[in-house]
C-alpha cells in the first residue's frame, strides 16, 4: 500500500500514476487518484492494478494538485466503493489513508450518527469528521487538526479541500510518509522512490505532526500547533 501527492504548476496526473507504479512493490488490491482544478475534484479508483487505473483515468481531466493511493484492505472488502480516495458527504473533502484507525467505530457513533457512510472503510470516518468540524465553524486546518487528534491507530494521510487549490493536508502516525521538495512544486510519498522522478530532496515527517504542503512552501507543526523547521536531505538513488 502507499500514498502519493503532487502540488505544483504541471498536470499532476502522470506524476501520480508513475509514483503509484513505483510503490507497486509494497503490495495492494486497489488503486485510485483524485485531481483538483478550478472546476472541482475528480476521483478515479477501482479494485485491481495500476495498469487498470491508467485505463479508467480520463485524459481530459487535469489538475495541478492531486493525491493517489494503493490500498491494502483492512476494513471493507477490496472493491470500487472501498478503494481510496474517499470523499465527505458534500464532496468538498477528499482523502487517502494507509493504516488502521482503531477507534473508527467509536468516532462514528459519537460524532457521525447522522452522516450516511458511503463505504465500509475506517478511513471514511476521518474525511467525514473534517467536514463535520468545518460545518461547525472551524477552518479546514483547524478541522483537520481536530480530526487527527481524535484518531487512535496508524495512519499516513493526505487530504484535499475542493475550495483550496494550494494545499495538501498531511499527517502521519506509525505509517511512513515523506515530503519531497521541488522548484515550484512539492510532493508527498510513502517512499522517496515514488517521487525520485521529480526530486531528490526530501523532508522527514515525525509521528503526530501536521504538514501543510503548498506549491511553494511546506509548513510543519505539532498537533498542538507549535511550528517546526526541518531541512530537506538529499536521497542518492536512481529512479
Ligand atoms: N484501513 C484502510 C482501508 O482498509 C487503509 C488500508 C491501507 O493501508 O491501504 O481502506
Amino acid at each position: 500500500c502507499g500514498i502519493v501527492g503532487f502540488n505544483g504548476s504541471l498536470d499532476a496526473k502522470e506524476i501520480l500514476i508513475r509514483g503509484l507504479e513505483k510503490l507497486e512493490y509494497r503490495g495492494y488490491d486497489s488503486a485510485g487518484i483524485a485531481l483538483l482544478n478550478e472546476n472541482g475534484v475528480t476521483v478515479f479508483k477501482d479494485k485491481g492494478r495500476i495498469a487498470h487505473l491508467r485505463e479508467i483515468v480520463d485524459d481530459q481531466v487535469e489538475g495541478t494538485i492531486g493525491i493517489g493511493h494503493t490500498r491494502w484492505a483492512t476494513h471493507g472488502e477490496p472493491n470500487q466503493v472501498n478503494a481510496h480516495p474517499h470523499q465527505s458527504a458534500s464532496g468538498r473533502f477528499t482523502i487517502v489513508h494507509n493504516g488502521v484507525i482503531e477507534n473508527y467505530y467509536l468516532l462514528q457513533r459519537e460524532y457521525l450518527k447522522d452522516v450516511p457512510m458511503k463505504s465500509d472503510t475506517d478511513t471514511e470516518v476521518i474525511v467525514q469528521l473534517v467536514e463535520l468540524f468545518v460545518n461547525e465553524g472551524l477552518s479546514t486546518e483547524e478541522a483537520f487538526r481536530k480530526a487527527i487528534s481524535l484518531l487512535h491507530g496508524s495512519y499516513a494521510i493526505a487530504l484535499l479541500d475542493k475550495e483550496d487549490l494550494d494545499t495538501i493536508y498531511v499527517a502521519k502516525n506509525r505509517s511512513p510518509l515523506l515530503i519531497g521538495v521541488g522548484e515550484g512544486f512539492n510532493v508527498v510519498a510513502s517512499d522517496a522512490l515514488a517521487m525520485l522522478q521529480v526530486t531528490n530532496q526530501f523532508i522527514e515527517i515525525h509521528d503526530e505532526e501536521i504538514v501543510l504542503v503548498h506549491k511553494d512552501k511546506v509548513e510543519i507543526s505539532t498537533l498542538d500547533g507549535q511550528k517546526i523547521e526541518r531541512n530537506p536531505y538529499t536521497v542518492e538513488l536512481d529512479a
